[in-house]
């Protein structure tokens, strides 16, 4: 029996209908930019295994730090212990993330990461004994798939056996400079009907939506007013954290900042899984207390595991490597220079970017999870490209190290998308 056979016996797939697509495809090894399958077919790997990998598959630097850490402390539990590489990464993160942000609880992932932030969030009001239990998101907002991050997402139309469980939550539509004032007049009005404990949002580019783009200037005004009324602010920056909007995070762009930030994905390099949730000091000392049940009561088994934290060190300094800041450089003047290229097409409806995250809408009409979406994944990858389209947009989101002629086959796929469908 070969793999796909082996697979269909026993595995149950992520965000997959078994019935409707029943086979899985085989991947043996992964360096830099590049995929191989069984045949020892590459194929660029433009969108970074779900935005993780940015430093490139299998990266020698990483993998030595994260085997010299295996060898010294493997696992160790994280509740009246710590570790070297633990206070290391706190330190170091200190240094990119924005000044208000101060502390930081580990986790195991994005949604661990996003659930930890709402908790802050509602906790912060209770412990000041203020009666606050609703929350603010965007419309097709995403993040996570555990039940309260669930909650908190817009976006998913699959959940429905799920929403009579739901945490309360309001939605507001993402601001685009005309419903501005209408926006900030929603949130006065679901704050007096329901007094609201946190918003949480993508900053500026919201990733399963379809890489949906929002200015900083739009956003302004809302965090503005959140802080105005007291509603913890909490960036969910699981997907455009560590480089990938041009600046180390989304939040960097906006003046001002997040009670609360959740980093993951690319936070370890897509090497091992990890989550952290960092807050400022007033939200910290909210939890500070002789009473043992104002403090955050919230654990994972995992929580720092220490090859996690060498591997995310690791990942940090190669993100502040001149080579990687220039890398970044380039790849975002290659997309400007292939958006003019085919804006004109008339298959492309529009094309956005910020950083290096490039999207481009189709002009055909396409369902989110349609039979088109797959034909075109499918044509991608016969040219050596994976790309993964979400309804009818299909975005670049490929490593830092991905070279000059691996972007190139990319761009070639895409340009023969447009000219075929
Ligand atoms: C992927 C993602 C999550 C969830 O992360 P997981 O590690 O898949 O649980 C949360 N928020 C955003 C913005 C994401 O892109």
């Amino acid at each position: 029996m070969n793999l796909t056979e082996r697979d269909k016996k026993h595995i149950w797939h992520p965000l997959t209908q078994h019935k409707l697509h029943p086979e899985a495809k085989p991947i043996v090894k992964a360096k830099g930019a590049l995929l191989y399958d069984e045949e020892g077919k590459d194929y660029v790997d433009a969108i970074s295994s779900w935005y993780t990998a940015m430093y490139g598959h299998c990266s020698d630097f990483i993998i030595e730090r994260a085997h010299k850490q295996m060898l010294r402390l493997d696992q160790i539990i994280f509740s009246g212990f710590t570790h070297e590489p633990a206070v290391e990464l706190s330190e170091k993160l200190m240094v990119i993330l924005p000044d208000n942000q101060q502390k930081l609880m580990f986790n195991d992932n994005g949604s661990t990461a996003t659930e930890i932030g709402i908790k802050m969030a509602l906790q912060y009001h209770h412990n000041k004994g203020e009666n606050r239990k609703t929350l603010l998101a965007f419309e097709e907002g995403f993040h996570g798939d555990t039940l309260g991050a669930m909650s908190v997402s817009g976006l998913s139309v699959y959940n429905g056996p799920f929403e009579e469980f739901f945490i309360d939550v309001k939605r507001i539509p993402l601001p685009d400079g005309e419903n501005n004032e209408r926006v900030l007049k929603t949130i006065e009005d679901v704050h007096k009907a329901s007094p609201l404990a946190g918003f949480i949002y993508e900053p500026l580019v919201q990733g399963a939506a379809g890489m949906k783009m929002y200015q900083a200037q739009n956003l302004e005004p809302i965090l503005q007013k959140c802080k105005e009324l007291g509603i913890i602010t909490v960036a969910d920056e699981v997907m455009t954290g560590f480089g990938k909007t041009g600046s180390f995070f989304a939040s960097d762009h906006i003046a001002t900042k997040p009670d609360v930030m959740c980093l993951s994905k690319a936070l370890t390099a897509g090497l091992v899984p990890m989550g952290i949730t960092t807050c400022t000091q007033e939200i910290y000392d909210a939890f500070y207390d002789d009473d043992i049940g104002k403090g955050l009561f919230h654990a994972h088994t995992y929580s720092a595991n220490p090859i996690a934290c060498a591997t995310a060190i690791a990942g940090i300094e190669l993100l502040q490597s001149e080579e990687i800041q220039q890398n970044i450089k380039t790849i975002q003047g290659l997309h400007q220079q292939f958006a003019s290229e085919i804006g004109d097409h008339p298959k492309v409806r529009t094309t956005r970017q910020q950083g290096v995250i490039f999207a481009l809408e189709l002009n055909v009409e396409m369902e989110r999870y349609g039979d088109l979406r797959y034909k075109i994944y499918e044509f991608c990858m016969t040219e050596g490209v994976y790309l993964r389209p979400l309804g009818a947009t299909i975005y670049i989101l490929a490593p830092y190290v991905t070279t000059r002629d691996q972007m190139e086959r990319v761009y070639a796929a895409i340009r023969k998308v447009l000219d075929t469908f």
